[in-house]
């Protein structure tokens, strides 16, 4: 019974309404579009986000759909839908940062709003959409130089009863993974800084390379649709979807050199510790490095660049429990 408004966006009962958050004190104007569904009856309210990443298209396509179906006459509760966090960088189609700091927004919270442009909209964010709402959902995909299979991600971080509700929230998503990840594996993230201050919050990915495919947005959809169902917003679309696998942490594997990158597995794909996964050549193909797996598991990220720079991810795996 929480959050009815995003910043001085407020809907009343049975309203749907739509506008720009100006972020304080950021010059240029750093301005949001956000919208609001309140529905005419009570009931939680659901922060969502897209563009933190703002080349990750399919999740904005996704969340811009999920404010469009939703019907203010049925809704229970409140939909707080953020369209494009990194407002500034999506017609940059700027890859991981923003471009008014370099800083990535999601390894920016819970901010400072006397900080950086990144760090005064992260604790914007988190004051004015996230503190106070019943659920969190941050939605993203892989990057424009990212493959992933999908999966959703919880932090077993802080009260155990939020904790548990995270999970819930990861496991009705309908992605065939969910991580639930230690404390401070990501730091920086959104959905973390929820948690820790206790609301119940995920990351959801799929889709990658800065394609809008019709089949991950209708999945992400989805998703969200799922998780409103289980928070009793909307009535369920259909029968719960199959349960996925569970994992317990994301190993990263990064370059310390800028080279060229020649990966020899794919995303979705099982490695097995120390076996070889690709390589970095310099520009006349000279074997630079021999990359070998750092962890057992599934290959969930991979970047596609043949350019890669020193100190870039290279893959992430996710490694199953048990
Ligand atoms: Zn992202």
């Amino acid at each position: 019974m929480g959050r009815i408004g995003v910043a001085d966006l407020a809907a009343k009962p049975g309203e749907r309404r739509r506008g720009f958050l100006a972020v304080p004190g950021v010059e240029p104007a750093w301005e949001i579009p956000a919208v609001v569904v309140r529905g005419r009856r009570p009931g939680p309210s659901l922060a969502v986000t897209s563009g933190m990443h703002a080349a990750e298209y399919v999740p904005i396509e996704a969340v811009t759909r999920l404010t469009r179906w939703v019907d203010p006459e049925s809704l229970r509760g409140t939909l707080l839908a953020v369209l494009l966090v990194n407002a500034p960088g999506f017609y940059e189609r700027s890859i991981y940062v923003n471009p008014r700091d370099g800083r990535n927004l999601n390894r920016s919270f819970p901010g400072d709003p006397a900080g950086c442009p990144a760090e005064r909209v992260a604790a914007f964010l988190l004051a004015e959409l996230i503190d106070g709402a019943d659920a969190y959902v941050d939605a993203h995909c892989g990057d424009l130089v990212e493959a992933l299979a999908p999966f959703t991600l919880w932090t077993r971080a802080g009260d155990p009863d939020v904790a548990a509700r995270s999970q819930a929230m990861s496991r009705v998503y309908g992605f065939e993974r969910s991580l639930g990840v230690e404390p401070g594996s990501v730091p920086g993230a959104a959905y973390a800084s929820a948690a820790l201050r206790g609301v119940p919050a995920i990351i959801a990915e799929i889709g990658q390379q800065g394609i809008c495919d019709e089949p991950s947005v209708a999945r992400h959809l989805r998703g969200l649709q799922n998780v409103m169902a289980h928070l009793g917003m909307v009535e369920p679309l259909g029968p719960p979807p199959a349960a996925p696998r569970p994992m317990d942490r994301m190993d990263w594997m990064r370059t310390d050199i800028s080279a060229t990158y020649h990966p020899t597995v794919a995303v979705g794909e099982r490695v097995a510790e120390g076996q070889p996964v690709g390589e970095l050549r310099d520009i006349f193909g000279d074997t630079l490095r021999t990359l070998r797996a750092v962890a057992t598991g599934d290959v969930v990220f991979l970047v596609t660049s043949l350019a890669v720079k020193a100190g870039d991810p290279l893959l992430g795996i996710g490694v199953p429990t048990g």
